[in-house]
């Protein structure tokens, strides 16, 4: 295919057709066309949208670049969760088995952490062995065993949203409602759903800045899914401070084990129970219950164990990863924290080593932020604001101008 029109046709604002979307996706999936091309091409989608028949057209072909999961016959519900992306949310890792302790599957493929956001494959990494990579006949057969597995996008499931994410993680492409549309609900569609429930995020740690925005984006997803027979639904949650009270990979899994096993913030608890009862037909208080007597961190720990993970581990998941470097922030004034900046936290933390500057970036699983104070909380002068978790003095320099405009203490 000769890409460079079509960059050319994109950039002019023109509509591209459905031929020459699935032939993109197709060439691209192959590796036909140079990531600078895609690259350039996702930045003109950037700028100039794409119609809803497009963004159809786009996810329809991303799903396809793949194969799409087949369950057995009288299989029960199959249903997940995926959130658009924001500072601190490790939801994923907690309610993924917290619903498998029904009667239902819950098939999840994840992202990468992508732009300032994190992704549930990183912080699943961070436990050591822990394999994202089952092949389907693998994956299928543990759903039978458990109810859940956890994967990344391989070469035979969406292998177009697998390149195309690593890309735009490191272009400054993310924030585009119709490539999140078709990344988010291609891989979602491809896992052959029953039901789905979609965390859409607003605010400044979100790639969508307003609640207006994030809304449209809702139904754009909305719309696709129930397109496709998948039973859609969504809520809609700010991000404005992190999410929970850390930030950073192997830091987030440990704030996990602190929920599985009935304690963690509460702010990550109730949305972790909001989005359970969104798509679950079992009540509330079930799920509550479950996080407080150890049967979804059983759960938990059985699906670690069956991906190959380290279970003895996962408790003292900081003793694998302990950064060289852990130093408090203080504050500089007493009084009651009115702004913790979700968007500067998240570029410190990539800068720290928690995401990626280049595709080919690795991982430190290390190094991040905790015990970060959450807006509304009272704090002395010289308290520490939040721990940052660090690999040398250098990051931690680098970070010094963005985490200083990070915090309001009023
Ligand atoms: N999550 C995804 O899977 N894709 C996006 O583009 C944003 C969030």
């Amino acid at each position: 295919m000769h890409v460079p029109p079509l960059i050319e046709k994109k950039r002019d604002g023109q509509a591209l057709t459905t031929k020459e979307i699935q032939t993109l996706v197709e060439d691209f999936t192959l590796g036909d066309i140079p990531d600078y091309q895609m690259s350039a091409l996702a930045m003109a989608v950037f700028f100039r949208g794409m119609t809803p028949a497009e963004t159809h057209h786009l996810t329809e072909a991303m799903m396809h670049s793949g194969r799409v999961l087949k369950y057995p016959e009288g299989s029960p519900p199959k249903i997940d969760k995926q959130s658009t992306g924001g500072v601190g949310d490790k939801v994923s890792l907690v309610l993924a088995p917290l619903l498998a302790c029904d009667d239902v599957w819950v098939p999840m493929i994840s992202g990468r952490g992508l732009g300032i956001t994190g992704g549930t494959l990183d912080k699943l990494e961070s436990i050591p062995g822990f394999n994202v990579n089952l092949d389907e006949k693998r994956a299928l057969k543990q759903l039978e065993k458990i109810g859940v597995f956890m994967i990344g996008h391989t070469h035979d499931i969406c292998p177009a949203d697998k390149k195309l994410y690593a890309l735009r993680d490191v272009t400054g492409t993310v924030p585009s409602p119709p490539l999140i549309v078709a990344s988010v609900m291609s891989k979602k569609l491809a896992e052959n759903l029953d039901r789905l429930v979609l965390d859409v995020k607003f605010g400044r740690g979100a790639f969508m800045k307003t609640k207006k925005e994030a809304e449209q984006l809702g139904e754009a997803m909305k719309e696709v899914g129930e397109s496709m027979k998948v039973k859609t639904s969504y809520l809609l949650n700010p991000m404005d401070e992190p999410l929970g009270r850390n930030v950073g990979n192997a830091l987030e899994v440990a704030e996990c084990v602190e929920i599985l096993q009935g304690g963690g913030p509460a702010d990550v608890v109730k949305l972790i129970v909001d989005l359970a009862e969104k798509v679950s037909k079992t009540p509330r208080a079930q799920f509550e219950k479950r996080l407080k007597n150890g049967s979804a961190w059983k759960k938990f720990i059985s699906l670690v164990y069956a991906q190959d993970g380290d279970a003895t581990l996962v408790e003292n998941i900081l003793d694998s990863h302990r950064a060289p470097l852990v130093q408090p922030w203080p504050a500089k004034s007493a009084g009651t924290v009115k702004r913790m900046d979700a968007e500067l936290i998240g570029r410190a933390s990539v800068i720290l080593g928690a995401g990626r500057k280049r595709t080919t970036d690795p991982i430190d699983f290390a190094v991040g932020f905790s015990q970060i104070k959450k807006i509304g909380e009272k704090v002395d002068v010289d308290e520490p604001l939040f721990m940052i978790h660090a690999r040398n003095e250098r990051s931690i320099v680098n970070i010094t101008p963005l985490i200083e405009k990070a915090v309001d203490i009023g």
